[in-house]
């Protein structure tokens, strides 16, 4: 029914006299540019969309809370974290990768696992992922490895020879690439999977103490992923699958819920670590840092609208509060850049005054002024520089993480720790995969590697006979290869091996 009382305006208030028709001189005539009404509908529909991600555009959001549920306040100071039972709003949301905004739920691709917590020290963003680990260590060659996820720039396509030629000429590749190829590639939406954080964080305390960490939420509905037979299926019949699953599920009051834990090195076992703690191609292992549980997620509202919600929202992994800093792995070093980087092209430099973006638990207090949409009171007649003597906000020392040493040559150069990049892949596929697991995995490489040339085929059958002899052998007799030659290849080094496939 309609309610004569709701009356249509303009956007700035005015009521509009007639909706249906365009002004026009005469009833046969042309439009007449003083309909403003139409004007303002037309223009303003014209600029509806705003750039989508380049990465993670095709996503899905929910509200809900975070609660302490075991003591770490021997590790942090992070305020959020300082009693069992503390609650803490946030704002999840779950993505794909590589797809644009209509493409598929069920694409194979790791999925992106944002939270915002809206703590009393300011806003806390975990960006993570569905899997612990990363195609590449070094930010500099992201825009690369994602150039290889997108479409060929002369077909308009995705690319089978982009995307193998890179991850083969890219042996740290080889764990997140055995990860993706599994089955957990294609999560059975964004419930049943766990969030990593990937990379190291450092959370300290007050007097400087200070440990490294990576976290984990580990799904309560329990890990269920979908074959590449259902996945393939499914993004013809249901596209918007993963969407569709969490929106319905906290619809009808099944709130999803996760496991949060922390895994925690001692500054001295990072600087004795055989492998690079730092570096977000490798886990680790849970027998010798065991998960220590600290807190449940649960998502339990959806969002009101999803452009202003989800599509709006905005998260970095520099947003950190007083307790948890950033460590020297260099591609979170990349992201602390990228991200707000990102948001101020996508969404304005004001990006933080959007409601699902700004602060709701503490109050926001500094010298930044002006800019496109600023659509606050713009710091009224405070003072709009520091310092000064106007009573102005202060920083605050106490809340600083401790100093790190740092020695060396400046320079560019790869981190100094012993580097296999070959062990964790294959201890995943011979000591974690099931027979079943390991199967699916090696159908998965070989219909989507099957794309690429023999050359590119050869170069990374070689590099899966690397982290293990049966998981190699296994894809190239999927691929018709020849078993030795991949052998021969796989004892070369990589800069032969390069040379043998070019
Ligand atoms: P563990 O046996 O203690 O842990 C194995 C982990 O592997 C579990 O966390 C499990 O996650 C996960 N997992 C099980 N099946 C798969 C799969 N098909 N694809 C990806 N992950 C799977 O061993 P370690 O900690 O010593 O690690 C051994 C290997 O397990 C690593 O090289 C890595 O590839 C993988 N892994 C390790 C993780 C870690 O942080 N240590 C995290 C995830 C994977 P779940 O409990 O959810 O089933």
């Amino acid at each position: 029914m309609h309610d004569e009382s709701k009356r249509l305006t303009t956007s700035f208030g005015s009521p509009v006299p007639d909706d249906q028709n365009t002004m026009t001189a005469g009833q046969r005539g042309p439009a007449l540019l003083q309909d403003v009404h139409l004007i303002e509908k037309l223009a303003h529909f014209d600029r509806e969309r705003i750039p989508e991600r380049v990465v993670h555009a095709k996503g899905a959001g929910a509200w809900g809370y975070f609660e302490v549920t075991h003591d770490v306040t021997d590790y942090t100071c992070a305020e959020f974290l300082s009693a069992v039972g503390k609650r803490t709003e946030t704002f999840a949301r779950f993505s794909t990768v590589g797809g644009e905004k209509g493409s598929a739920d069920t694409a194979r691709d790791p999925r992106g696992f944002a939270v915002k917590f809206y703590t009393e020290d300011g806003n806390y963003d975990f960006v993570g992922n569905n899997t612990p680990v990363f195609f590449i260590r070094d930010p500099m060659k992201f825009p690369d490895f994602i150039h290889t996820q997108k479409r060929n720039p002369v077909t308009n396509l995705p690319d089978a020879n982009m995307a193998w030629d890179f991850w083969s000429l890219t042996p740290e590749s080889i764990h997140q690439v055995t990860i993706l190829f599994s089955d957990r590639g294609t999560p059975d939406g964004y419930r049943h999977m766990n969030g990593y954080s990937g990379h190291t964080f450092m959370w300290y305390k007050a007097n400087g103490q200070y440990v490294w960490v990576r976290i984990h939420m580990k799904t309560e509905q329990g890990i269920k992923t979908l074959t590449r037979q259902q996945a393939t299926q499914l993004a013809g019949t249901d596209p918007d699958y993963a969407t569709r699953d969490l929106f319905d599920a906290i619809a009808r009051g099944d709130a999803p819920a996760w496991k949060v834990h922390a895994q925690i090195m001692q500054p001295d076992q990072a600087d004795q670590c055989r492998f690079d703690p730092f570096d977000i191609t490798k886990v680790w292992p849970h027998g010798e840092f065991p998960l220590v549980p600290f807190g449940r997620l649960v998502l339990d509202r959806n969002p009101a609208n999803y452009f202003a919600e989800v599509e709006q929202a905005a998260f970095s992994p520099g947003n950190l509060v007083p307790g948890i800093a950033p460590s020297p792995d260099k591609m979170l070093q990349g992201r602390l850049f990228s991200y707000p980087d990102t948001h101020r092209h996508r969404l304005g430099p004001n990006y933080h005054l959007i409601p699902v973006n700004a602060a709701r638990a503490a109050a926001v207090d500094n010298y930044q002024r002006d800019g496109a949409m600023r659509t606050d009171d713009n710091g009224g007649g405070a003072p709009n520089y520091g310092p000064n003597t106007m009573g102005g906000p202060a920083s605050v020392r106490s809340v600083a993480p401790p100093m790190l040493p740092v020695t060396g040559n400046a320079g560019s150069q790869p981190r100094d720790y012993p580097q296999d990049d070959f062990e964790q892949a294959g201890a995943l596929y011979s000591r974690v995969m099931t027979d079943g697991d390991r199967t699916n995995l090696v159908g998965n490489i070989v219909s989507h590697l099957g794309n690429a040339e023999t050359r590119i085929q050869l170069r990374q059958a070689a590099l899966f006979f690397k982290a293990h002899p049966e998981y190699g052998t296994r894809v190239a007799q999927g691929l018709g290869l020849p078993v030795a030659e991949v052998e021969r290849l796989a004892a070369m080094t990589q800069d032969e091996r390069v040379a043998a496939t070019q």
